[in-house]
C-alpha cells in the first residue's frame, strides 16, 4: 500500500505544493518517497527520490532542482521486491522520443509471469512491479499522434494483461499528466480542480487535496483514464466497466480517519463498526467496566463501543510521539519490541477492571498479544479483545503486506482458539455484514476475510515465494529500525 499524488498547473513550480501533499499522505507509506517534476516548455524531467520519510527525502538542495509545472509523487510501503533504493518511485522510461514516468499504489498479481515475458524485449532496472506496468504501457502507447487516444490504447492493454490492484499517476514529456484506476477500483484515487481554474490534482486520499485548497473532489472511476493535456484541458473515458471491489481494509485501517472514499466517510465507518462491537458485547452478555482503544486508528470505534455500552472510555495506552511503523519490521521479535516501546500503559485504568480493548484489526497478532499481556500485568481482572475488522484468514494480493495465510493469527482458528492464542477471556469480531453496513456499500473487496478474490490470482503462489525472498533479502540487509502500529 502506498500513496500517490500528481499536480498539473498552467504556471509556476509545483514541487513544494506536492511535497506538502505527500506529507499529508505519509501514513500510507513510510519506506521511501519520490517526485518527478517536468518543465512544461522544455520538457525537462527532474527527479528526487530516496528511502526515508518525506521530510528526510526532500530538502532545500533537491527542491531547487525540482522545477516545473507538472509533477507526480509517491510515498512507498513495500509489498514487492526487497524495498531497495532502486525500487523507489516514480519510475521513468523512454518511449520513442519521450520520457514517461509512473507512480502507483497497489500490487500486480501476475507480475512474475509478465516480467518473464517482457524481459525478453525490455530492460528492467529493479524488482519493483511498477516497471511491469510501465513496460506494458510503453509497448502499446505511441504518444506521437493523438496523445489521449494513444494513452487509452496503452491503458486498455494494461487492463487486458495486468491482474491486480493499481491506481496510477503518470507524466508524459511534452504531453501532460494522466491517471487511471484498475477495473475493480480496488485502491482509491481522486481527481480535484484548482478553484481558480489553474490546474488539477490527483491523490490517493481526499484530505491532502482539501488541505491544499482544491475543490470539486471526485473519485476517478474504476477502469477510467483521465488525461490533462499541455493546455490544461481535461479528457476522460471509462474504458472498462466491471463491478467495483473497493478494499474494505482502507476504511478500517489504511486511510486517514478524515478521508472520504467513494463518497463514504472513513470516520463514520469506524464509528459504526464500534457501535456494532458494542451491540455484540451486549448480546454475548459480557460485563465490561471500561473500554479503551489501541491508539490511534481504533479510537473512533472505541468511543462508539463505549457509548453503546454506556461505560467509561479510558485512555489505557499512551502512544509515544513520532513512533514509527512496527507492522512491517522484518522480524517478529522486532515488531513485538516496537509495539511495547511505543504503547505505554496507564496502570490505574486497568487495576481490578473488566476491560474491553478495541483495535481495528488482528493480523499476525503481534499487537493483540502484547496489549493483552500488558493489560494483565497492570492488574486487569478480565480482558476482552475486539477487532472491528472480521477475522483475516487469507492473504492479500493487492498491496497490503499479508502475503501468506500461515502468518495470520486467525488462519484455521475459531474464536475460542484465537482468544486462547492471545490470552484474552474472549474475542469479539464484526462480521462481513456489519462491515458492509458500516461502510454503506456492498461493492467491496474482502478477500482477506472470505478468500473470494476479485481478480485472477493464478500466479499467487509464485508471488508469495517472491515476496518471501524479498523479505529475507531485506532482513539480511537491515537492522530493525524504529518506525506505527
Ligand atoms: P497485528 O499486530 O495483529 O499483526 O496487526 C494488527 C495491528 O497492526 C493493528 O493494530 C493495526 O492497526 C495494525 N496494522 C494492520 N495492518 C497494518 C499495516 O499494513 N501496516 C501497519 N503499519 N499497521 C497495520
Ligand atoms: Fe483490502 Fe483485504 Fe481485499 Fe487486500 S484482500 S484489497 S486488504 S479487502
Ligand atoms: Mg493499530
Amino acid at each position: 500500500m502506498c500513496g500517490v499524488m500528481a499536480i498539473i498547473r498552467k504556471r509556476g513550480n509545483v514541487a513544494t505544493e506536492l511535497i506538502n501533499g505527500l506529507n499529508q499522505l505519509q501514513h500510507r507509506g513510510q519506506d521511501a518517497a519520490g517526485i518527478v517534476s517536468v518543465d512544461r516548455s522544455t520538457g525537462q524531467f527532474h527527479c528526487a527520490k530516496d528511502r526515508g520519510l518525506v521530510s528526510q527525502v526532500f530538502h532545500h538542495a533537491n527542491l531547487e532542482e525540482l522545477t516545473g509545472e507538472w509533477a507526480i509523487g509517491h510515498v512507498r510501503y513495500a509489498t514487492s521486491g526487497s524495498g531497495g533504493k532502486r525500487e523507489v518511485q516514480p519510475t521513468t522510461a523512454v518511449m520513442g522520443r519521450r520520457q514517461v514516468s509512473l507512480s502507483y499504489n497497489g500490487h500486480i498479481v501476475n507480475y512474475p509471469q509478465l516480467r518473464d515475458r517482457l524481459k525478453e524485449e525490455r530492460h528492467f532496472l529493479s524488482d519493483s512491479d511498477v516497471e511491469v506496468l510501465l513496460h506494458v504501457f510503453c509497448q502499446n502507447a505511441s504518444l506521437e499522434e493523438d496523445a489521449f487516444e494513444s494513452l487509452i490504447h496503452g491503458v486498455s492493454k494494461i487492463y487486458e494483461q495486468v491482474a491486480g490492484a493499481y491506481s496510477v499517476v503518470g507524466v508524459i514529456q511534452g504531453r501532460g499528466v494522466f491517471a487511471f484506476r484498475d477495473p475493480r477500483g480496488i485502491r482509491p484515487l481522486l481527481l480535484a480542480r484548482d478553484p481558480e481554474g489553474e490546474g488539477f490534482a490527483f491523490c490517493s486520499e481526499t484530505y491532502p487535496l482539501t488541505f491544499l485548497g482544491y475543490e470539486q473532489i471526485e473519485d476517478v472511476k474504476p477502469g477510467e483514464v483521465v488525461f490533462i493535456d499541455e493546455d490544461g484541458q481535461i479528457h476522460r473515458r471509462q474504458i472498462c466497466k466491471q463491478s467495483c471491489r473497493h478494499c474494505s481494509f482502507e476504511y478500517v485501517y489504511f486511510a486517514k480517519a478524515n478521508a472520504q472514499l467513494e463518497g463514504f466517510d472513513v470516520y463514520r465507518t469506524r464509528s459504526n463498526l464500534g457501535l456494532a462491537i458494542g451491540r455484540k458485547v451486549k448480546r454475548l452478555g459480557l460485563d465490561v467496566d471500561v473500554v479503551m482503544g489501541v491508539p490511534a486508528t481504533s479510537q473512533p470505534a472505541a468511543m462508539a463501543a463505549a457509548w453503546e455500552l454506556g461505560v467509561r472510555l479510558e485512555e489505557g495506552f499512551l502512544r509515544k510521539d513520532h513512533s514509527g511503523r512496527s507492522f512491517i519490521l522484518p522480524t517478529q521479535e522486532g515488531r513485538k519490541q516496537a509495539v511495547s516501546q511505543k504503547l505505554a500503559p496507564v496502570s490505574c485504568v486497568f487495576e481490578g477492571k473488566r476491560v474491553l480493548i478495541v483495535d481495528d484489526s488482528i493480523v499476525r497478532g503481534t499487537v493483540s498479544k502484547t496489549i493483552v499481556a500488558i493489560a494483565r500485568n497492570c492488574g486487569a481482572k478480565e480482558v476482552y479483545f475486539a477487532s472491528t475488522f472480521p477475522p483475516i484468514r487469507y492473504p492479500c494480493f493487492y498491496g497490503i503486506d499479508i502475503y501468506a495465510s500461515d502468518q495470520l493469527l486467525a488462519y484455521e482458528k475459531d474464536y475460542e482458539e484465537i482468544a486462547r492464542e492471545i490470552d484474552a477471556d474472549a474475542v469479539i469480531y464484526n462480521d462481513l455484514e456489519d462491515l458492509q453496513k458500516a461502510i454503506g456499500t456492498a461493492e467491496l473487496c474482502h478477500a482477506c476475510v472470505n478468500g473470494k478474490y476479485p481478480t485472477d490470482i493464478c500466479d499467487a503462489k509464485n508471488m508469495q515465494e517472491l515476496r518471501r525472498e524479498g523479505i529475507c533479502e531485506r532482513e539480511q540487509k537491515e537492522q530493525c529500525t524504529p518506525a506505527t502500529v
